[in-house]
């Protein structure tokens, strides 16, 4: 069945309606974050990349499939050259009303250099990684991270009047003891704060169980200290938010591995080099490459994405055991976070 624009509406064989678009605009990343990827990460060459003109046609074509917010990420999408073209761009979908939200996930170093110009384009909200506040441990969370640039990058983020979300992943005896402090500090600036449980995605060089921390034992932890109250409040994504009583912020949660969410996901991941993930934790993907280099027209475009849509799997399932290999070779700087 077509719509208004003879474009079929996406939705898989489960009857899940797909109204998110995540692109991952490049896989390199200034930043090696411990769970995220090794030291030594290998990066696809430039030339495997898709162009930022490539970039955009497909994240439109999806749009006209009736994508209604789209989020650039990585790797870190601000290291990509001209990356300000492709957000000014997409631009034109949010002025056209095609498209309700335009936003980014960001470890926040660049910010300082971009949010004028992000608040410009229409960007309304960003979500910036920061797993600690302590400068020496974030040098060795991310492996050689500046702390105060990325500060820096979160206060022009405020002062550019973008809504800031800090997401912290979970790590035992990384960050497990700042939980609190990160709840303090997010909430007396204004933001939302996310925690996430680290997924098996991708060999990083040391053994996930060691950092792999359940939310439920975080939130348990939290409830002796502060009083958390269920909200019905969502973002779009698979957050769960409580209310923090004593600081009246938001704290989210997402748990793919302790509670799964699969059941309302309306998202897909479009990778550099277009690849075409149905699931961040299943290998279905469709490549959309060839069939976007293949003609100026959509068609093929479209009928690809329409095929691998329907065949979006159900959900992920993910599993963290000693010794035992990531569930997924790729990385999550590979799928985009
Ligand atoms: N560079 C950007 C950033 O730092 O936000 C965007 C890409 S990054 C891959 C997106 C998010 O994925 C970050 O919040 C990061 O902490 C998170 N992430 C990376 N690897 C992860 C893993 N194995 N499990 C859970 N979260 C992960």
């Amino acid at each position: 069945m077509t719509d208004a624009n003879g474009q079929t509406p996406m939705i898989d064989g489960f009857g899940r309606r797909i109204t998110y678009l995540r692109v991952s605009v490049t896989d390199r990343c200034d930043f090696r974050c411990v769970y995220c990827m090794p030291e030594q990460m290998q990066f696809l060459q430039k030339r495997e990349l898709l162009t930022l003109e490539e970039l955009d046609r497909l994240t439109s074509a999806f749009i006209a499939k009736g994508v209604r917010k789209v989020r650039l990420t990585g790797g870190e999408p601000l290291v990509r050259r001209n990356i300000l073209w492709l957000i000014q761009s997409m631009a034109r979908h949010l002025d056209a009303g095609r498209l309700d939200e335009l936003t980014l996930t960001t470890n926040g170093s660049q910010l300082e250099r971009f949010a004028t110009d992000l608040a410009a384009c229409g960007v309304k909200r960003i979500n910036v990684s920061l797993d600690t506040l302590d400068p020496v441990k974030f040098k060795d969370i991310t492996r050689g991270g500046d702390f105060a640039q990325v500060m820096r990058g979160i206060e022009a983020a405020d002062q550019a009047g973008l809504k800031v979300k800090i997401n912290a992943v979970a790590l035992r005896d990384i960050n497990e003891d700042e939980f609190e402090d990160l709840i303090r500090y997010s909430h007396r600036s204004g933001f939302d704060l996310t925690l996430i449980e680290a997924m098996p995605l991708g060999d990083t060089g040391s053994d996930r169980s060691d950092q792999y921390l359940p939310l439920s034992l975080v939130r348990a932890r939290l409830g002796e200290h502060f009083t958390l109250e269920e909200v019905p409040y969502r973002s779009g994504g698979p957050a769960r938010y409580a209310r923090v009583r004593e600081t009246g912020g938001r704290l989210g949660f997402i748990t793919p591995l302790t509670h799964n969410f699969c059941e309302s996901c309306n998202r897909v991941r479009v990778t550099c080099t277009g690849t075409l993930y149905m699931c961040l934790g299943q290998e279905d993907a469709a490549d959309l490459r060839a069939p976007l280099r293949a003609s100026e027209a959509d068609d093929l475009l479209n009928a690809t994405i329409d095929a691998a849509i329907a065949q979006k799997p159900r959900g992920h399932d993910f599993v963290i055991e000693r010794g035992q290999k990531p569930t997924l070779s790729r990385h999550m700087s590979m799928t985009g976070g």
